[in-house]
């Protein structure tokens, strides 16, 4: 089952291909690796490309396979420590997993049409020095050089991917809104993808991440205005009422269920608007 990726790092895409099964499909560079490694439990009944590459189910990949486990893992591993994330590492981690890069050339994609050397209006340039120059200001949507990586595996084709990745100094990131991974190509320091928000199909991550971040922030100081009142409340009876006990233990019961509250807003386990309907329901319960 061979099939190529091949990147264009001009244009910033990959395209994969595979005549026998009729493949021929265009992403953005880095895009179907990183779908790849984010759609985990999904992963059986994907149609994912690199799935529909694979013909036989002893080839296919399941979350729990070997290789995605480690894969995943040592993605993970970079984008908590980005010192980490080295060529020589990766190439280490190919090395302990028994994997290596899968063969690749150039391909050449020269404009017969207008040759680089008329793109030179200077006289007395040797042929070389004229097509060198030419080329250097040419059209590179029509003057391209791309990788091309034969792949025999799924395996083959994330090793390649992650790899060129590597290569152009581009990044692997986790999208602050849909939390899957994506490679940033125009700005390193971006922090959401352009996959349709999971919170709002009319919008991008990119989108609709920030707007819901200052939104969130709103909601948290409401949350937080009320939390101390509630707080003061509490307080100022444990003061007046020394004598029982209950209003010092729910004291503490509270502040301690805030604290856990927090953490789980801070992980994304819950919602400041769950906080809110939470404390308001503490402040009734006395
Ligand atoms: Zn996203």
């Amino acid at each position: 089952m061979a099939f190529t990726i091949e990147f264009d790092d001009i244009k910033l895409t990959e395209r994969i291909s595979n005549p026998y099964k009729g493949i021929n499909e265009v992403y953005s560079l880095g895009m179907s690796f990183a779908d790849f490694f984010s759609i985990k439990e999904e992963l059986k009944k994907s149609e994912h490309i690199y799935i529909r590459l694979v013909d036989d189910m002893l080839d296919r990949i399941t979350q729990d396979s070997y290789f995605y486990a480690k894969m995943r893992e040592f993605l993970e591993l970079c984008i908590k420590d980005t010192s980490l994330y080295t060529l020589d590492n990766f190439l280490f981690f190919l090395h302990m997993q028994g994997l290596s890069i899968p063969e690749h050339y150039l391909q050449f994609y020269i404009d017969t049409e207008t040759p680089v050397e008329d793109l030179v209006t200077t006289e007395n340039l040797s042929p070389l020095e004229a097509a060198i120059r030419g080329f250097a200001k040419s059209d590179k949507s029509k003057n391209a050089i791309t990788s091309v990586y034969t792949c025999n595996s799924i395996e083959d084709v994330c090793v390649a991917s992650l790899y060129h990745i590597l290569r152009q100094d581009l990044v692997i990131k986790k999208c602050n809104n849909c939390n899957k991974y994506f490679v940033p190509l125009l700005r390193s320091d971006a922090i959401y993808c352009d996959r349709l928000s999971p919170h709002n199909p009319y919008k991008t991550c990119k989108e609709d991440g920030s707007q819901r971040t200052f939104e969130n922030k709103l909601k948290m100081d409401d949350a937080e205005k009320l939390r101390r009142k509630i707080y003061q409340a509490k307080q100022m009876r444990v003061i007046r009422n020394p004598d029982i006990a209950f209003y010092k233990e729910n004291f503490e019961t509270w502040k301690a269920d805030v604290a856990r509250w927090k953490t789980d807003i801070k992980n994304g386990q819950r919602t400041s608007e769950e906080f809110i309907q939470w404390l308001n329901e503490s402040n009734k319960r006395q």
